[in-house]
Parts: structure tokens; sequence; C-alpha cells
């Protein structure tokens, strides 16, 4: 058997005239090999192999010898990714005899896939008359020559105009949940993808593995600069477990290893690491354990660091226009980047609604799905692909027709909002003349142009910790007072309900890992705020700066108690006495999230100077239902009993408080931007609204239509006939679109 630095040396003789013809390469590799046979089959549109050299075959059989995927053991390796080494080839219940080819001699066979990205592109076998098992050094070889083999057939693909490989040329369909509705199609880019290696083979293996060894030590560093943040102590023990097991995966000699025996075999640290991380994919993949699965999942994150450390952390290349992000996970910050290099559709594999990547993305009008898994499996980039948010889907490699469907929607959709834009100068009213309130949420000063492109009367929601998670840190005192005061400024006078800092859950800032079990119910937002009061306050002091004398109105999130409430109160009004010009009007008000605030009504209204219904966490806490856990999203609906009730309970409240005066009540979680939705609230007796800017025009044109008065009786009567339904989503529409309403 030659050593496979040899082999690698000898291929790399032959690829270096460019287009190395396949047939040299079989040939090669059976000489290296000795075997009789080496044939290499080509994937072609349809799902077919083709044979498109060998050595040892009939040479009159290539071309013609087609192979289903699935069928034979070499459709049956291509089907599974699987390599198969066979002693008795002939007697394996797969085999497809094919007379063309002249094989009856050749006992034993050994086929691997050749693969690239998640693509089949086609498998390479090598077949010996004497029937024998193949050792795991001659596996190992032929495993290398077919990652060479992927780039070869890749190229020949691409320069004949052939599509690529067998996966590579099927469209998919990945199902999953919308997270922002609309349609985006062009070419995907990954997320977090490992960029293909500039150069396979190497000359100088030790030169290599000291690469290696560097880049490793580099890693660990970074690791351990990453993890020093986080603390120890009782309520830290858990997660500096999990961060030491990652940090013993990382120090494993097992993986490193294996990258260095791979390295010695020929090629690059790159190609190596490559290697190895495509082969822990693929043991990924039939791995059902969900530790052994994270474990795996640990080691090929840790495969990415390392390349990264290897190439100096080069910076992404560009990202082409219109492209379509796909994703395993996906945090706001990286989104914000992502946009930023000018993504037109993002498909997550684990998001869901209310998560805050897609409030995000639903504030940037990015059609958006969730919880497409098994895509980045089939996905390569630059495969086309189309968002169809609507139907909560993504399609991989669309059939032209449905490409042309796709764009026809599109279009008719242009038009349609176009037909909006005489709303945009006008309140919104209903038919029968009432007048609602919708207002924008924003995160991001690069939003405010909204205000006017959706004519909303205000800022109904300023989430003032997206700005910081988008920089990666938090803003001092001067920056952020810089920031509010243009918010203030764009709104010229319009209201802008600034809220405090509303970090942790899904909100952390880079180096904060989560060290708690259920972050969401943990230390967060103005938990945080109370228990590091320097933090709150200086937030208040730039509030206070920018407002320079204007109106300001400040709310507080995830209040669950009245102290909660007055603590921060009286933090604000401690910072008030102190910044000059005071500001003309300070209003201070409390989100509504946590259930428990609804017992406390009565104190609560005394205090507050309006109040805003954050429906995403309060469903999530009042269905104890994660709002980010893609296997609950749409389990539970606003449009149910429970939560109409509590609305109505919380609206009767507001308006007797302050002796009949009334306390000023509006929300603002995305359930609002819906126009289903947003009819219920306004039949419920909501009159404000705020809501991500796509949601503005759609809610008006539909408000446009109702007729109030007509649609509070039958709302009512709904309600009481509900009878124990978990939503009332269906009788509401029905209602709603027999009365001409676009919801
Ligand atoms: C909410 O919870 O409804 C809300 C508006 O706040 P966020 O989505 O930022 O948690
Ligand atoms: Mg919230």
């Amino acid at each position: 058997m030659a050593t496979p630095r040899r082999l690698l040396a000898r291929l790399r003789e032959t690829m270096a005239h460019d287009a190395a013809p396949l047939h040299e390469l079989a040939e090669l590799v059976a000489a290296e090999l000795v075997s009789e046979v080496c044939s290499i089959y080509a994937g072609r549109p349809g799902e077919i192999l083709e044979l498109v050299a060998t050595q040892g075959l009939n040479q009159g059989a290539i071309g013609r010898t087609r192979l289903r995927v699935g069928e034979g053991i070499v459709g049956l390796c291509a089907a599974t990714g699987k390599v198969m080494n066979l002693p008795d080839a002939q007697n394996h219940p797969a085999f497809a005899y094919r007379p063309e080819t002249g094989e009856e001699p050749f006992a034993s066979m050994l086929a691997v896939p050749v693969r690239r990205g998640g693509h089949t592109l086609g498998v390479v076998a090598v077949q010996n008359r004497n029937p024998r098992g193949y050792s795991a050094e001659e596996v190992d070889e032929l495993e290398t020559v077919a990652m060479l083999l992927a780039e070869v057939l890749a190229s020949v693909g691409a320069a004949d105009g052939a599509e690529e490989g067998v996966a590579a040329t099927v469209p998919r369909v990945f199902s999953g949940s919308s997270l922002v509705p609309g349609i985006a199609i062009g070419p995907v880019v990954l997320h977090g993808a490992l960029s293909r290696p500039a150069r396979l083979l190497a000359d100088d293996p030790d030169a290599e593995l000291a690469r290696l060894q560097d880049a490793s030590r580099r890693m660990q560093q970074g690791l351990d600069e990453l993890f020093s943040g986080v603390p120890e102590g009782a309520d830290g023990t858990a997660s500096r477990e999990v961060l030491e097991a990652y940090r013993l995966i990382a120090a494993d000699a097992g993986w490193l290893q294996r990258v260095s025996e791979v390295i010695r075999g020929g090629l690059s640290a790159e190609a190596a690491v490559q290697r190895v991380a495509g082969e822990l994919r693929d043991r990924m993949r039939r791995i059902s354990d969900p530790y052994l699965r994270e474990r795996l999942a640990d080691l090929e994150d840790l495969a990415g660091r390392l390349l990264a450390a290897l190439a100096g952390n080069v910076p992404r290349p560009p990202v082409p226009p219109g492209a379509i992000l796909l994703a395993r996970r996906l945090g706001p910050a990286e989104l914000l980047d992502w946009h930023a290099a000018g993504i037109a559709g993002v498909a997550v594999e684990e998001a869901s609604a209310g998560g805050h990547a897609a409030i995000l993305a639903r504030a940037l009008g990015l059609p958006s799905v969730g919880g497409t898994r098994g895509m980045l499996d089939s996905a390569e980039p630059g495969d086309e692909a189309v968002v169809d948010a609507d139907d909560g889907q993504l399609v991989l490699r669309p059939e032209a027709e449905v490409r042309s469907a796709y764009l026809r929607e599109m279009e008719a959709r242009r038009a349609l909002a176009a037909g909006w834009a005489p709303l945009r100068g006008r309140p919104a009213m209903t038919c029968d003349g009432v007048h609602v309130s919708l207002m924008l949420n924003v995160g991001l000063t690069m939003e405010l142009a909204q205000l006017d492109t959706t004519g909303a009367e205000g800022i109904g929601l300023y989430r003032t910790e997206i700005g910081m998670l988008a920089r990666g840190e938090i803003a001092d005192v001067a920056e952020q007072a810089a920031t509010y005061s243009r918010v203030l400024d764009a709104a010229a006078g319009r209201p802008v309900l600034f809220r405090t800092l509303d970090l942790g859950a899904d909100k952390l800032l880079p180096g904060d890992a989560p060290e708690e079990e259920n972050p969401a119910m943990g230390w967060r937002s103005l938990r945080i705020g109370l228990d590091r009061p320097a933090l709150l306050r200086r937030q208040m002091r730039a509030l206070l700066l920018a407002a320079g004398g204007r109106r300001l109105s400040v709310m507080f999130p995830m209040v669950a108690t009245v102290a909660e409430f007055r603590a921060a109160k009286s933090l604000l009004l401690a910072e008030a006495r102190r910044v000059r010009p005071a500001p003309e009007q300070l209003e201070i008000g409390t989100m509504l999230e946590v259930p428990a605030l609804m017992w406390q009504l009565n104190e609560l209204l005394r205090e507050v100077d309006f109040v805003s219904v954050g429906s995403n966490d309060l469903l999530q806490f009042l269905f104890a239902a994660d709002r980010s856990a893609p296997a609950l999203f749409n389990r539970y609906d606003l449009l149910s009993q429970p939560v109409l009730g509590l609305l109505e309970q919380l609206l009767v409240a507001a308006k007797e408080a302050k002796g009949g005066a009334g306390v000023p009540i509006s929300l603002c979680g995305e359930a609002a931007s819906r126009p289903l939705e947003a009819l219920t609230l306004v039949g419920l007796g909501f009159t404000s609204l705020s809501m991500s800017a796509s949601g503005i025009l759609p809610v008006k044109a539909s408000l446009a239509d109702l007729d109030l008065a007509a649609f509070r009786p039958v709302l009512a009567s709904i309600r009481r006939n509900a009878s124990g339904a978990a939503s009332l989503r269906e009788p509401i529409s029905v209602w709603a679109r027999e009365h001409g309403l676009a919801v």
C-alpha cells in the first residue's frame, strides 16, 4: 500500500495541469491503492450517477453505465453518504449487475462518497479480484482522494454547465414557521460556514503541523479570555462545568490528533480541519442522543474557531446582493451584521417568532422563517433559495416554474403595498370614525426614517438595548445621550416611550455567557438594573440629558412588583433632580409583561403615568411557554379567552384609575402588527398600539374598513360562546373576511 503522502504528491502533480483528466486520476489511484479497478461516478440531474472514468472496467461503459441514487452499491453509497467496504460485493443484496462494465471478476469493493459542503457529488470506488476487506488506512486514503475529487468534479460540473452533483440538483422544501411574513429570493449565504480552504495539499507537513499547533494555542487563549468573564460561585457552578467541558474538548488530544494525522497524509492544515469537521458532521447526523449531539456540535464549533485562527480571522467575503441567509442559530447582533451586508431574507434552523433576532428581523422588514431543520445539510453557498415566510418554508433550488410563481407574487405584493401609500399621511381611523393611535417599535436609529415612511404617530417602544447589542457593549452616558437625542429630534414632538435596558435572556452582550438554566425567568432586565443601580442611573441621566428640557417618557421592562416599579421610579426622580434643564414633562410608566402585576393593579395604576403591555413576554409567562422555543410556536394564542380576559380587566381598571381620570394603556408586543390581532385589540378597547414598521400600513388599511360599533358586540358574543376553545382566531377571522377586511 502506498503511503498517503506519496499518493497525494502524485495527485498534486497530476492536478497541477489544471483540468486533470478524470481517467488519469482513476489510473493513478488504482495504481497507488494496488487495486485492479478504480472508477469515478459523477452526479447527474435527476438523481443519477454516471460512470465518468474508470481504470480496469470496460472503457465502453463510460457514459453508458448509469445508476439511480440508491441503486446498486455505488448508488447506496451516494444515498447514505456512507463508506461501503465489502469483501464480497457481488453477493451484497444491493448489488446491481451491469454487463457492459465487465466487472464479473472483481469480488471486493470499496466505495466512498465524494462530498462537498452538504452535497454528494459522486462516488469513487476501487475493486479487487481477491475477496478482501480494505484496511482503515486504505479507507482513509480513498476518503482523502474523494475530498480532492470533490473539487475536481465541482469544477468540471461548472465548466461544462452541468448542474453540480446529485443532491445539488434537486429542489428541496424545508417547512418551519413564519417569523416575519414576506417573500424573498436570492443566492444562499451561510452563517458561520466554514470557508473552503484556498489550498488543499501542502508540501511541508511539518510546517502545517506547526501552524496547527500555533492556531490551536491561539484558539485556546481566545476561549480562556471568553470564559474568564463568567463568575464562579454557587450560581455560576453549572455554567462553569459546561465551559470546562467545552475547554476539555478544545484541548482534547483525540480530535487534534486526528487533524494532525490527516496533515501528515499531505493535506494543508485548513483542509485537514475541514476533513475532520466533515467526519464529525456525518457522525452527528446519525446520533440521536441529545447530549452527544451537543458535544459533537461543540466540536464542530471548535473546528470553525480553529479555521478562523488558522486564517488569522479574515473578514467575511462580500455578500451577493439580495442574499438569503441560512443559519443554525442567530443572535440579534449577528443579524445586524448580516443586514448591514445586504441580505434580503433569513432562514434559521433553531429560532421562533418571539426571539429577539426575529423581532429585529421584523423591524428590519426581512422576510424570515424559523425551525427549517435539515436545510443546512443540503444547502451550498450560491444555491438559489426562496424564503416563503407566509407559508413558513424555505425552498432550496426552486424549479423554474416555482421560481417565476414567486416572482409574480412578489410583484403583486409590491402593487398592493403601493395601494396603501395614500394612507401614509392620514391618521388610523375605523370606518365609523374612531381614531386609533399607531406607533412604531424602534431599536436602532437607522429605523427612525420609518416614522415618516409609515406615517406612525410616534414611537411606542424604543428598545434601548438593541443599539448596545449592535455595538457589543454598553455605551457611556455621552454616547447614549447623543443617541436618545437623535431619536427625539427625529420624532419632532411626536411621543417617544423609551424603555430602559432590557438585557438578559436571549439579549446577551458578547462575552455574557448564559449562566442560568432559565434565563428568560432569570436575572435579566430591570432586575439587573436594580441590582446594578449605577448602570441604570447612567442610562437615566443620558435620557434626561437628551431630553434637554423636552418632554420625556420612560418605562421599565419586566416589572413584577409595585415595589420594583417604585424603586426604579425613585432612581429616575433622583437623577431628574440633578439634571438641568429639567424635562418640560416627565412621564414614568411600566411595561406589563409579568402576570403578577394583574393582582397589584390598584396600587400600580396609582403610581404609573402609563402602561404598555408587552404581549411577547406576557404570553410567555401566562402560558408558561418559552417564546423562543420553536416547538411551541403558535401553540398559544393572543386571540384566546385567558389573554382577552386579562386585557379587558386591565382596560377596565385603567379607565377607572385615578378617580376616573384614567391611565393610558397601549400594547407594544409583536401581536399588534398583525391586522387580525390589531382589530381584536381595538374591539376590546385599545386605542393605542405600537408595532414594527411593516405592520403600520396593513393595520391602518384594515382598520379603515372596520365598523367598530358593529364588531364590538360580535366580539363579545364570540367570547361568550367560546366554551373552552383554545383560540378564538377562527370565528373572528370568519367575521372579518365576511365584512371585507384584509386580515
Ligand atoms: C414584549 O415582551 O412584548 C416586548 C415588547 O418586549 P421585548 O419583546 O423586547 O421583550
Ligand atoms: Mg419583553
